[in-house]
């Protein structure tokens, strides 16, 4: 059987498959395995999340039943009992996040390939899918040239079209496509968006973090509930992981009615009554920006935002200083490319898959990962997914070439 993607989708299946006595041959376009596996353990790798089920399975959205019954066969528990095995323990951070007790993807990543070499899986990088021969022979670009292979079983575990510097670009999509293959396009996911700032924001204030700080979606259908977290203005507009946490609401919101408007609250920890009261106080010989700074805890970024959207009589109006602060709207004009995301939404409809996550339109083909129509917050949901897929698309394929042994 062969797998192609050597993401922690690719390699979770190919060590399924091999624990199951099938002999594996794993082909990554790239040089080598886990590029942005790697990339993921560098600001502190969320290898999964502690929120207890089926809170757990919530986080998947739309996905939550399908994504479940993946976790039911590898959950987070599994996840940190495996890592466990490597010799990487794990931790709960305060914000349920579980870590690796360094923080880091490398070791992880170093342990498990030399597992799975060691276990008799077969390693081809550079090796590029680019579709199938007429004989339906697996048709691969490589160093050395063409290379074609026939295969009883595939995993494709190609990714989405996040970082595409790291390996996977999404190409994949016209060849399933052409196939018959249901895919929905890839969109950004966890991104940011473009805010039409002014100069002077832009230029002052890009890479500012703004915390604490709470923000929710106001739409049509009215308001999400406040979140409370961080984000960064940027030069284009605004990012962070309180913007990804809304960013699937805000990307659709702009695909309907072409904008989104995000609401910030930019003093979360008073009530709107103490900032009326407070901001009321007189200002004497002081400016506006020491007021706030005193009144209201304000200072750099956000007394900038404040400027940024109210005229100069309004800044001068307790009242809707106070309103403002605690409820400044902006307006999201669209999602960042998918490119800069850190994810993806989009990609493999489930409905074009058996449970087992082989193909309807092509029998023997299994897929997994990222390049599956799911999407979920940053945390660990996202590796928590792609390792359960693997998993199952790992076993979907051991079994199915079984089965046919033994017809
Ligand atoms: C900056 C960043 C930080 C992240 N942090 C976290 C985090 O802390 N926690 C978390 O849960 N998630 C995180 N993620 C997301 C997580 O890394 C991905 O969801 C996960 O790596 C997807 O796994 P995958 O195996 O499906 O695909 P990938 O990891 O993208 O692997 C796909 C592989 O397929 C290969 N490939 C693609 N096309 C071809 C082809 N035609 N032929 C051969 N090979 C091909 C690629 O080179 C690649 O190696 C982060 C992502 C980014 C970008």
């Amino acid at each position: 059987m062969i797998i192609i993607g050597g993401g922690p989708a690719g390699l979770m299946a190919a060590e399924t498959a091999r624990a199951q006595g099938i002999d594996v041959d794993l082909y990554e376009a790239k040089g080598s395995v886990g590029r942005k596996f790697l990339i993921a353990g560098k600001g502190g790798m969320n290898l999964t999340h502690g929120e207890p089920r089926p809170a757990f399975d919530g986080r998947y959205g739309e996905r939550a039943r399908e994504i479940g019954a993946w976790l039911d066969d590898f959950d987070a528990t599994a996840l940190r009992n495996w890592a466990h095995h490597l010799g990487v323990d794990t931790f709960v951070g305060s914000s349920g996040r579980v870590f690796p007790s360094d923080l880091k993807a490398a070791p992880l990543l170093r342990g498990w390939v030399h597992r799975l070499r060691e276990s008799g899986v077969r390693f081809h990088v550079h090796h590029r899918w680019l579709g199938w021969r007429g004989d339906g022979a697996w048709h691969f670009a490589t160093a050395d040239g063409e290379s074609f292979v026939h295969a009883g079983a595939a995993v494709l575990a190609l990714g989405g079209g996040s970082w595409p510097q790291l390996g996977s670009d999404g190409a994949w999509q016209a060849q399933l496509v052409a196939r018959g293959v249901d895919v929905a396009p890839l969109q950004p996911a966890n991104c940011g968006f473009d805010i039409e700032w002014s100069a002077y924001l832009s230029s002052r204030f890009a890479g500012a973090p703004l915390k604490p700080v709470a923000a929710r979606l106001h739409d049509a259908s009215g308001r999400t509930p406040m979140l409370q977290g961080e984000c960064v203005i940027t030069q284009s507009g605004i990012e962070g992981s309180l913007i990804y946490a809304l960013s699937a609401r805000l990307r659709d919101a702009i695909t309907r009615q072409g904008y989104a408007i995000l609401e910030l609250d930019l003093a979360p920890d008073r009530t709107l009554d103490r900032l009326r009261h407070d901001l009321a106080k007189p200002r004497a010989s002081r400016t506006l920006s020491e007021h706030l700074r005193r009144q209201a805890g304000l200072a750099g970024v956000k007394t900038a935002l404040l400027h940024e959207v109210l005229e100069p009589a309004q800044r001068h109006d307790p009242e809707i200083l106070a309103r403002t602060i605690k409820c400044l709207s902006l307006r999201l004009q669209r999602a960042r490319p998918l490119a800069e995301a850190i994810s993806s939404a989009g990609g493999v409809r489930l409905e074009a898959l058996h449970d087992a996550l082989m193909l309807t339109a092509l029998p023997g083909v299994f897929c997994a990962g990222e390049m599956l129509d799911w999407e979920a917050p940053t945390g660990g949901y996202l590796l928590t997914a792609c390792f359960a897929s693997g998993y199952r698309a790992g076993m979907g394929a051991a079994h199915w070439l079984k089965a046919r042994a033994t017809a």
